[in-house]
């Protein structure tokens, strides 16, 4: 309050100071131009008149500047008292709070910026809520199973052996699976991966990941291109969080990859990046779906990869690992049933 009190006093002492320094020099002007060029016996009349007249134009300007003066902090005051309430009622929880927007330009600069960061809060709190409900919708699932299979042997009905155990131990390792998943996307979220940066190969992390995923990749074709020369195509980055990345690619791809189908993997060497493309002719990714499946928790087809164990949060981690290693990744397809293309870009080493 004092702030404003002062700014105040500080408008109406500026404004009572033009006007004595006006009216003083106006005073002398009249003074010399009286003395120049007035009658002597006119003098003292006319000096009286210019007192006069300057007296009431100083009256005048006074009232006319202290009334602007007064209005216009009444209006810097308004917004501001405004904004300050307005700060208050989000930092307590109210995220759907805004300012109305002034006519002044740089006053409505003002509430537009206020009002553009109350959204961006609002939307970081709905991410917040929508994380936690799905979270609790993830948790859910693999829970009832246990459930269902503890109920069951409880009950009799299912019977106590080996394979019932290990029905509900696939049931826990999804939960884990989860639980290890949403782990890694808060710290990385968070930028708190560690990463050790080195030059390597990317050719050479191809083939580990290649060699660690064939067990899995049963009745489809997996296939390695690399360029005719074979020279190592260097990257600078975490070898190891680039296996990540390509065992997430990779295993999605033999996941949405059908009986037959094929997957190949090639690197490519462009001017000031590389590129690892992993292509598969699976399922594909519908035009509608393909700009949301970096998002966490965002499924396709939501019952198809809940059952194959996909928890939906793979391609988001995947995408801020590339991040930060100072790489992208993106997605292309050409709709359903036709295969979909992943493009991993890291920066070339030197
Ligand atoms: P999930 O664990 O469910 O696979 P991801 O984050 O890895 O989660 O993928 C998100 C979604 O993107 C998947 O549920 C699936 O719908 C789609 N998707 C990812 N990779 C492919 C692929 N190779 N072919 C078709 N759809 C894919």
């Amino acid at each position: 309050m004092r702030f404003w009190r002062q700014l105040r006093w500080q408008m109406i002492g500026a404004q009572m100071l033009v006007v004595v320094v006006g009216v003083v020099t106006l005073n002398l002007t009249a003074n010399i131009l009286i003395e120049q060029s007035i009658a002597p016996d006119q003098v003292a009349a006319v000096r009286t008149a210019v007192m006069q007249a300057l007296t009431i134009a100083a009256v005048a300007a006074t009232i006319a500047g202290l009334t602007t003066s007064i209005l216009l902090v009444q209006v810097i005051l308004r917004s501001l008292r405004s904004i300050a309430r307005s700060s208050r009622r989000i930092a307590a929880g109210r995220y759907d709070e805004r300012v109305t927007v002034p006519a002044s330009d740089e006053l409505r600069a003002v509430a537009e910026s206020f009002n553009q960061m109350a959204e961006a809060l609002e939307q970081i709190e709905q991410r917040r809520i929508t994380m936690i409900g799905n979270v609790a919708h993830e948790l859910r699932t693999p829970l009832a199973g246990i459930e269902g299979y503890l109920e069951g042997l409880i009950d009799g009905v299912l019977p106590n052996t080996a394979n019932t155990f290990l029905d509900m131990k696939q049931e826990v390792r999804r939960l884990r699976r989860l639980v290890d998943d949403l782990q890694t996307l808060s710290r990385v979220e968070a930028g708190q991966i560690a990463l050790h940066f080195t030059t390597f190969d990317i050719n050479d992390v191809i083939r580990r990941v290649v060699t660690q995923i064939q067990p899995q990749v049963l009745d489809s074709c997996l296939q390695v291109q690399f360029a005719p020369d074979r020279q190592p195509i260097l990257v600078q980055a975490d070898p190891d969080r680039v296996a990540q990345i390509l065992l997430n690619l990779l295993g999605n791809a033999v996941r949405y990859t059908p009986e037959g189908g094929c997957i190949t993997v090639r690197s490519e060497l462009n001017n000031d990046n590389v590129q690892v493309i992993v292509e598969d002719t699976g399922i594909g990714i519908s035009a509608e779906h393909l700009p949301f499946i970096f998002e966490r928790f965002y499924r396709a087809d939501p019952s198809r990869a809940r059952t194959s164990g996909g928890s939906g949060i793979g391609l988001t981690i995947t995408r801020h690992l590339a991040w930060a290693m100072g790489g992208d990744i993106s997605a292309a397809s050409a709709g359903i049933g036709k295969g979909s293309t992943f493009t991993l870009t890291l920066p070339r080493a030197g």
